[in-house]
């Protein structure tokens, strides 16, 4: 997703430290501060404008939440939204995800959401999809041993791939569904922005994946 400049974001980002995180290396070990109860970690990795981590974090008090995303722009925006709901359990990080295992302790986090990530088509920018297997070692290093990989998309190319690379790091796979809005798992399920626009185009492909069983 690009998005025009927002030459508002870095004002805006710097009024509401209490939401967003700029210096996510000096939190390491210490996430937990940043909430008002210490109970388990849900991360989203390129959460957009936030749609998905807001609504989850209004569903689910008994969870704290952390969005990351890599481009200002569009941080600021998802900032907007969570700033209006003003909830104790959510929190936005501005980095690059790739560097997740420098952020967070080992064992730190008890979910990871992959939400319609950059599908990187062409071969030689294969290491930079969120489900490479470099990501996947540090996904392993933080989560908890019993924690899933939640990875949802409306690409058949980046899922096909996705599946082939857990598969082969030895993942387990909970739940699949190759059509997940006409299955028994919509029930639970909080859309994104970009479901919202490309579900009505073809099917969204959805893999719970755990690295124990
Ligand atoms: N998850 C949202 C949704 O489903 O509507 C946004 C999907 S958009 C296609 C992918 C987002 O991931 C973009 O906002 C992009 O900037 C972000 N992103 C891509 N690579 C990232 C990375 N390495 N770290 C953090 N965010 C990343």
């Amino acid at each position: 997703m690009r998005v025009r400049n927002k030459p508002w974001a870095d004002d805006y980002i710097r009024d509401h430290q209490d939401y967003i995180v700029e210096d996510a290396e000096n939190w390491v070990g210490k996430w937990s501060e940043r909430f008002t109860k210490k109970q388990p970690i849900h991360i989203e990795i390129g959460t957009g404008k936030g749609q998905f981590i807001v609504e989850m974090a209004k569903q689910h008090p008994e969870i704290n939440f952390i969005g990351i995303e890599i481009q200002k722009s569009v941080i600021a925006i998802a900032l907007k939204k969570v700033v209006a709901a003003d909830l104790p359990n959510l929190q936005l990080v501005h980095t690059d995800g790739a560097d997740v295992d420098t952020l967070f302790g080992k064992h730190e986090i008890d979910t990871i959401y992959l939400n319609f990530s950059d599908p990187w088509p062409k071969k030689r920018h294969a290491k930079r999809r969120l489900t490479s297997p470099k990501f996947l070692d540090s996904y392993k290093t933080i989560l908890k041993t019993d924690a899933p990989v939640v990875f949802k998309t409306d690409n058949r190319g980046l899922f096909e791939y996705s599946l082939i690379t857990f598969n082969n790091y030895g993942m387990y796979f909970d739940m699949l569904s190759l059509d997940l809005h006409n299955s028994e798992y919509m029930e639970d399920n909080v859309e994104t922005e970009y479901e919202h626009k490309f579900s009505a185009k073809g099917p969204i492909y959805k893999v719970e994946a755990y690295f124990n069983k």
